[in-house]
């Protein structure tokens, strides 16, 4: 039996996931909880948010976050990329900068302009 805190609203249920009888959740008092909690379980995933190095702009790091949330377990490994990478101003915001992160199929993206 697996448990978590629901984050998908401010209420935050206190969820119990059984993995031997096909991820059963209980604890949740919306359906919602019910798939945040199975999904927390068989594939935990996270939006990464960071900064990557950037030449020729006025500050010295652009920030970045995943198109969409990634797998828990490549956290490290997409940080160590994000970390090797420079990119050159000027930056738009949506820009991508690394596509298909870790062959996710998910892109790194800029979050603000950079001139
Ligand atoms: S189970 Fe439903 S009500 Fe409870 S925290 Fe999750 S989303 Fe909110």
């Amino acid at each position: 039996m697996k448990q978590f805190i629901c984050t998908v609203c401010p209420r935050g249920c206190r969820l119990s996931v059984d993995e031997d009888n096909d991820y059963k959740v209980t604890g949740n008092t919306c359906p919602r909880g019910a798939v945040y909690g199975r999904n927390e379980a068989i594939d935990p995933r996270r939006t990464l948010t960071s900064t990557v190095k950037i030449t020729g702009a006025r500050l010295t790091r652009c920030p970045v976050r995943t198109s969409e949330a990634i797998p828990k377990k490549l956290m490290s490994e997409a940080m160590a990329e994000i970390n090797r990478i420079t990119v050159n101003a000027p930056v738009r915001r949506g820009n991508v900068i690394i596509p298909n992160i870790l062959d996710t199929g998910i892109n790194l993206i800029a979050t603000r302009d950079m001139e």
